[in-house]
């Protein structure tokens, strides 16, 4: 799968891919990643990039040309699909990772200064995605974030695949609660259930702690799971 990350800020991009898993998922070729610099589009003298609000308001935003410019050179590709992290979008979520990794190509748009010409969101943006109420100076960071999620999901990436499937978010509940060794660590026993080898009575007790853990950190998720499964009770 191929991702492209238009950036005034490259080697912000290159350096995540250059380790651990997403580094062996570029090398063994799940994940292709490119960066394109809006500023080698610009017509501008001085490879300007930027400029004032029309009518007045604090700071610069990204100006149109170099965006249009840059962003219809990628669309020869037909398969690219663009999208725009600004935090005005809907919330990313794990829903969006598992989708988006059937895509072909994706193209992260990354927002500098105050933003984007909103003429460029309106052309071009396919999704436009926050990943949480705060604001960050550029859209490199989430790009990195939904990245990842999204890699994660694509054929080859995880060395464990089955792992996808008790992570957090799966049927909206959170992962149970895990244990590694030692059994005690300074008198801090694992529950004694995980140690008695019983595979059912685990499970059963890892979908308890799941429940539990929910509705403790997230009860908006555990709403919708306890809904859901009065739904099919009925
Ligand atoms: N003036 C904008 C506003 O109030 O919505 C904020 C611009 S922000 C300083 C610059 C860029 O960072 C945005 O264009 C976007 O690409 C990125 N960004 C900042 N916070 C983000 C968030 N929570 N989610 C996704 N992208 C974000």
């Amino acid at each position: 799968m191929n991702f492209t990350f238009v950036t005034l800020f490259p080697n912000l991009i290159y350096p995540y891919f250059s380790d651990s898993i997403l580094s062996r998922a570029k090398e063994n070729g799940a994940i292709e990643i490119n960066c394109v610099n809006p500023r080698d589009f610009s017509l501008d003298k001085h490879k300007k990039v930027d400029d004032y609000k029309i009518g007045g308001g604090a700071g610069l935003l990204m100006s149109a040309q170099p965006l249009f410019d840059t962003l219809s050179h990628l669309t020869k590709d037909k398969e690219a699909y663009f999208i725009f992290p600004a935090p005005a979008g809907k919330s990313f979520t794990q829903n969006d990772a598992k989708r988006l990794s059937k895509k072909e190509h994706i193209v992260f748009v990354c927002g500098r200064y105050e933003g984007i010409d909103e003429r460029v969101v309106e052309t071009y943006a396919d999704e436009i995605f926050s990943i949480g109420d705060f604001v960050l100076t550029g859209g490199e960071l989430p790009a990195l974030a939904m990245c990842d999620a999204i890699s994660r999901m694509v054929d080859g990436v995880l060395g464990n695949e089955k792992s996808l499937l008790e992570e957090s978010f799966e049927d909206a509940l959170l992962e149970a609660p895990s244990f590694t060794k030692p059994n005690v660590y300074d008198n801090l026993p694992v529950p004694s259930d995980f140690l008695k080898g019983n595979h059912a009575i685990i499970s059963r007790l890892k979908n308890r702690m799941a429940y539990a853990k929910t509705c403790f950190h997230r009860p908006d998720l555990y709403k919708i799971v306890k809904n859901k499964r009065n739904y099919y009770a009925k």
